[in-house]
């Protein structure tokens, strides 16, 4: 899709620290990262958000669901992460190119959803 920001990060039109490829995915580090290991991963077709995923997408979802505890790893998160897929309005969602961030470290993440003025 031409205004995405994230499909001009597959086609290479944008650069990104890239943590992994492959035919269906792209993984690279967020650009505001709020944990010391911060990436998402995307899948290189354009789909909008994980509202807008269908059955077909579902293969390459699992692909990249699959692949989040190896990358994970590998950038130094040994012992767990968080995985958010923030979606549409109410999710929060700013770039609409579904997107699974993987947030870790060597220490525990806050938690997930603290309350207003907690
Ligand atoms: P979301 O609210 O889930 O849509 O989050 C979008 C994420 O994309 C944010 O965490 C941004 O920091 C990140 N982001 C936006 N532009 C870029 C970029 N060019 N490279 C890497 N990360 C980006
Ligand atoms: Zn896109």
């Amino acid at each position: 899709m031409s205004d995405c920001i994230f499909c001009k990060i597959v086609e290479g039109k944008i650069p990104c620290k890239k943590v992994y490829e492959d035919e269906d995915m792209l993984a690279f580090h967020d650009i505001n990262p709020q944990a010391p290991v911060h990436f998402m991963i995307i899948p290189k077709k354009h789909v909008a958000s994980l509202a807008h995923a269908g059955d077909a997408d579902a293969p390459v979802l699992g692909r990249m669901l699959a692949a989040a505890g190896r990358l994970a790893r590998e950038q130094g998160a040994p012992d767990g992460f968080r995985t958010i897929i923030n979606t549409g309005r109410i999710g929060r969602q700013d770039v609409y190119h579904l997107h699974i961030h993987i947030l870790g470290g060597k220490e525990p993440l806050g938690r997930m959803m603290p309350r207003e003025g907690a």
